[in-house]
């Protein structure tokens, strides 16, 4: 019958393909006509047995008020003349030997009632389809002989039309119970199309990762409310939807959801459980045009599952799989400008300081702030030491310390020239750290800070929440610290040259310019202070006795006499030849006296070959009338040149 009742299908289809499928279908029945018009043909033929078994028991029933029809045997037979079904259940099956097969068949082939008197009675009368006319089965009746009465087969021929009614209206019954079921399953289709094109629609309006995943959740779960549902993602992506977890990869090639992202392709395995019920798991990667980026894992009952199913589960995830990608492309691209931002913003800020300690303190501020981190500390390398000093920290006990190049992470950062990210200390036995034991931290990122491919420094950072930095972090922060190397060795050389700048380079003292311009800046905010200017006694006798060489060591040894015989903050400089200058800021000339005297006396013991030094003092204070460097050198000249004229290895105060 199916075939029948699909050709009626495509051509009840053709005939109303305006409305279809979207009015109800029980609409076209209304029109008896058409439905009074289906028929049975000989294809079905093989399969309406058990409808005419069920019709002939509701035959048996109607027709039990007719007497003359309860005195013999019924019984129908099917189109091939087999006895189907008959009113003494004994005779059902193989015993059909009772019957005339004959006259059965007769009238099989003559399609014309016939009646059978001989010493019983057996009356057949055929039953033909509505259409073509053709015998699809026969009732039989057979009777003693004593108990027939002409009429009866007309009585029979009646009957069997109310047979004939009881058949078609079941027939019709089944017939619009397929259609209905077809309209029903074309309807779900329809619905899971739409359901798909819309949930396709949403994703793609999605521009966060979490969104996407979210949404394709949401949708599986509207279309297939009973299915258990996960997402496994392969990258470091964290979401706080429960369906996402991790796609782990190692020691599972048994499961599913991994093979499915090796293979790139479904994988569904079926489990029939203890009541016979089937389950069914399906596995799909989800592809974007670059990669796999997971699996959609479903586990649902196999009852409701079509061919249409899977193709829609896998459009679904292909649908993920792009729209996760573009996400994430998306989520990068910005975070690439977020960090490209604050780069640009970052170097703009470390160039504006030439001074080391303010850039190491800018850094500090500045990534612990864009990490968010408990934690840090920046450590510069004092390579005649070889130890790392703390530049800048948060963290008090580290302030100003130093370490060995072989402690802790620096020292391993050190040996290695490599950053490392450490997830959980407290299950990290191998490496002992102040930093991390004395803030309690759990997580760490380290980054040497190289400078021509030599580690110059490195900068620590830590949270107290384990897995805290992510791998982006990791990575940015390798950028960043690139960027403040540069800042630091910048400075380091801005310091360096400034230092050669302002320095004598035989004797080690300041060079006379800065002298000058430190004197200068002194007389502007101090109420006092005093110079000495020294002069080698005979130095050119000196030169000439034991050469230029010879010369230079004396020099050297003065002024180291010079150097150690001042304080910190007094200045002394290489005023030009073999003369020295030193300022005593704060201090009167009485008091520069002693320092004068100290120096002329040790210089006279100290040097070898032995020399003297003639001094020259003067002084300034707020209230001299005119204040100006110039003044102040020209005392102490005319001073040093009153020494000079005593008789040398003197001091003269201007
Ligand atoms: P006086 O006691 O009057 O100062 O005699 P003097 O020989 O030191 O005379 P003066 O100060 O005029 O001469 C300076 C000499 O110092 C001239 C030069 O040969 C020598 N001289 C200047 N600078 C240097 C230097 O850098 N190294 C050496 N070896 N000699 C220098
Ligand atoms: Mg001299
Ligand atoms: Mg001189």
């Amino acid at each position: 019958m199916a075939q029948n009742l699909r050709k009626a299908l495509v051509e009840f289809q053709q005939h109303h393909i305006d409305q279809w499928p979207t009015s109800p279908l029980v609409n076209y029945f209304d029109n008896e006509s058409w439905l009074q018009q289906q028929d049975i043909t000989s294809s079905d033929y093989p399969y309406i047995e058990p409808l005419l078994t069920a019709c002939f028991q509701e035959w048996l029933l109607q027709i039990a008020e007719f007497p003359s029809l309860q005195r013999g045997i019924l019984a129908v037979f099917n189109w091939e003349a087999r006895l189907i079904s008959s009113a003494d259940p004994s005779l059902i099956g193989n015993d059909s030997s009772v019957w005339d097969a004959r006259v059965v068949s007769a009238v099989i082939s003559s399609k014309r009632p016939h009646a059978d008197v001989n010493t019983e009675a057996t009356l057949v009368v055929p039953l033909c389809s509505r259409s073509e006319q053709e015998v699809f089965a026969i009732l039989a009746y057979r009777i003693p002989l004593e108990s027939y009465e002409p009429g009866m087969l007309d009585m029979l021929s009646m009957s069997a039309k109310t047979f004939l009614n009881c058949f078609y209206r079941m027939f019709e019954f089944i017939f619009i119970k397929d259609l209905m079921q077809l309209q029903n399953h074309a309807d779900r289709e329809a619905r899971k199309k739409t359901i798909l094109f819309d949930v396709v629609q949403r994703i793609h309006g999605k521009f966060d990762v979490d969104s996407v995943l979210s949404e394709v959740i949401e949708s599986i779960s509207d279309l297939y409310p009973s299915a258990a549902l996960e997402l496994h993602i392969s990258s470091d992506h964290r979401s706080t939807n429960q369906h996402v977890k991790p796609l782990v990869l190692h020691n599972l090639t048994d499961n599913i959801s991994v093979r499915a992202f090796m293979e790139g392709r479904m994988i569904q395995e079926t489990v029939t459980l203890p009541g016979g019920n089937e389950l069914v798991h399906i596995a799909v990667p989800l592809s974007g045009k670059q990669g796999v980026y997971g699996v959609l894992y479903l586990s649902l009952d196999g009852q409701w599952l079509e061919d249409l199913d899977f193709q829609l589960i896998t459009i679904l995830a292909d649908t993920a799989g792009t729209a996760f990608e573009n996400a994430k492309l998306y989520e990068q691209s910005n975070m690439l400008i977020s960090e490209l931002r604050l780069i640009n913003e970052l170097t703009k800020q470390l160039n504006q300081s030439l001074r080391l300690s303010e850039i190491f303190n800018f850094a500090l501020k500045e990534l612990l702030h864009i990490f968010k981190a408990d934690f840090c500390s920046t450590l510069q390398l004092d390579a005649d030491k070889n130890l790392f000093k703390v530049m800048s920290s948060n963290v008090d006990a580290m302030s100003k310390e130093l370490y060995s190049t072989d402690y802790g992470f620096t020292g391993l950062v050190y040996a290695t020239k490599e950053p490392l990210i450490l997830v959980d200390y407290s299950a990290f036995s191998k490496v002992k750290s102040v930093f991390m034991d004395e803030t309690q931290s759990r997580s760490l990122m380290v980054v040497p800070l190289v400078v021509n491919s030599e580690v110059n420094g490195a900068i620590m950072l830590s949270h107290r929440d384990p897995n805290y930095f992510s791998y982006d972090n990791f990575k940015l922060l390798q950028v960043l610290s690139t960027h403040i190397g540069l800042a630091i060795a910048n400075a380091s050389l801005h310091a360096k040259v400034q230092r050669m700048a302002n320095h004598d380079n035989l004797t080690g003292l300041y060079a006379r310019h800065y002298l000058d311009d430190r004197v200068n800046q002194k007389q502007k905010i101090d109420f006092c202070g005093s110079l000495i200017v020294v002069d080698i006694d005979h130095f050119k006798q000196i030169n000439d006795t034991y050469g230029h060489q010879i010369g230079d060591q004396i020099l050297r040894q003065v002024c180291e006499v010079i150097r150690t015989s001042i304080r910190e903050t007094d200045i002394a400089a290489r005023w030009g030849g073999e003369e020295l200058a030193i300022y005593f800021p704060q201090l009167t000339k009485s008091q520069t006296l002693r320092v004068a005297e100290r120096i002329r006396s040790r210089v006279e013991i100290e040097t070898n070959p032995g020399v003297t030094v003639s001094c020259g003092i003067s002084e300034w204070n707020w209230d001299d009338d005119k204040i100006s460097v110039e003044s102040l050198f020209y005392k102490a000249d005319m001073a040093l040149y009153q020494a000079k004229n005593a008789g040398r290895n003197q001091i003269q105060v201007g």
